[in-house]
C-alpha cells in the first residue's frame, strides 16, 4: 500500500469522501488517504493529524514528496485538536483504530467540530460503542459498508449531524443499514460470529461457576439476535 495504491479498506473509505471536501484525517499515519485524495483531485484541502512522532514525520515526507504542502497540512496533535477553525473542515475520517479510542477522540475533541462535518469512520472493533456515541451526539448513520480484507472484517460507518436519532439495541449491534441490506459479506460475518459465540457459550456452560450470570445472559441475548438476523 502507498498513496497511489490504497488498500481495499482505505479505498472504500475514500469512496465516501465527497468531491471538493476539506478533509481532516485523524490518526493519518503515513498520510496515504489525504495524499491519495488530493492527487486524485477529490479533496480541495486536507489536514493529516497524528499524535505520534514517527508517523507524523512519515506523513510530512509523503506530503512533501508529492508536492502537496499547499493543500495538506500535517499536524502533530492529539485527536481532533489537529483541526483549526480556519481549516473549514467538511469531513473527518478516523480509520484503523479501536471503536472505543474513536469515541474518546470524538468526545474529547467535540469543541473542534463545527457541527456540520460528515464523519467517515472505520473502527477496528467496538462498532456498537461507536454507533452509540453517534446516536447520543445527534449523528445519523447515512452509509454503512462491510468488507473483508486479509482475513479481517472491516465496517465503515458514515454519519452526518442530524438532530435526534434513535437506534434499537439490535441496530446498534449489527448496524442499522447493514442489518437491513444483509449483504453476502454481512451474512458470512454473522454466520462466523454465530459459530464463535455458540462455542464460547458451550465453554461458559462447562465452566458455569466461573462465569458471571450477566455475561452469560448478554451472550444468550446476542445469540438470539444473530439467529434472528440470519433467519
Ligand atoms: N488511518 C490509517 C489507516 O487506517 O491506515 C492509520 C491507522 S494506524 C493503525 C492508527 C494511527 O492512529 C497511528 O498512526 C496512531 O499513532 C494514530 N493515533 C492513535 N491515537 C491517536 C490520537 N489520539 N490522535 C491522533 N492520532 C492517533
Amino acid at each position: 500500500m502507498n498513496e497511489l495504491t490504497l488498500s481495499v479498506r482505505l479505498e472504500r473509505v475514500a469512496a465516501h469522501v465527497p468531491q471538493g471536501a476539506r478533509l481532516a484525517d485523524i490518526g493519518s499515519d503515513h498520510g496515504y488517504l489525504p495524499v491519495a485524495l488530493a492527487l486524485r483531485g477529490v479533496i480541495e484541502a486536507g489536514v493529516a493529524g497524528e499524535v505520534a512522532q514517527t508517523p507524523y514525520a512519515s506523513a510530512q515526507r509523503n506530503v512533501r514528496r508529492n508536492g502537496l504542502q499547499e493543500r495538506i497540512t500535517v499536524r502533530l496533535a492529539d485527536g481532533l485538536a489537529a483541526i483549526e477553525a480556519q481549516d473549514r473542515i467538511s469531513a473527518v475520517s478516523l480509520c484503523g483504530m479501536g471503536g472505543k479510542t474513536m469515541c474518546e477522540i470524538l468526545e474529547r475533541g467535540k469543541a473542534h467540530l463545527n457541527g456540520s462535518e460528515r464523519l467517515i469512520l472505520q473502527p477496528n472493533g467496538d462498532e456498537r460503542e461507536l454507533r452509540t456515541w453517534l446516536m447520543d451526539n445527534g449523528y445519523r448513520i447515512v452509509i454503512e459498508e462491510l468488507l473483508r480484507e486479509n482475513r479481517f472484517d472491516y465496517e465503515i460507518i458514515v454519519a452526518e449531524p442530524e438532530g435526534t436519532v434513535a437506534y434499537s439495541e439490535e441496530e446498534l449491534y449489527f448496524g442499522p443499514l447493514l442489518m437491513r441490506e444483509k449483504s453476502p459479506a454481512f451474512i458470512t460475518k454473522w454466520q462466523r460470529m454465530l459459530r464463535q459465540k455458540q462455542q464460547a457459550l458451550a465453554n461458559f456452560e462447562r465452566a458455569r461457576d466461573a462465569i458471571p450470570e450477566g455475561k452469560r445472559r448478554t451472550f444468550t441475548t446476542q445469540l438470539g439476535w444473530i439467529n434472528q438476523v440470519l433467519a
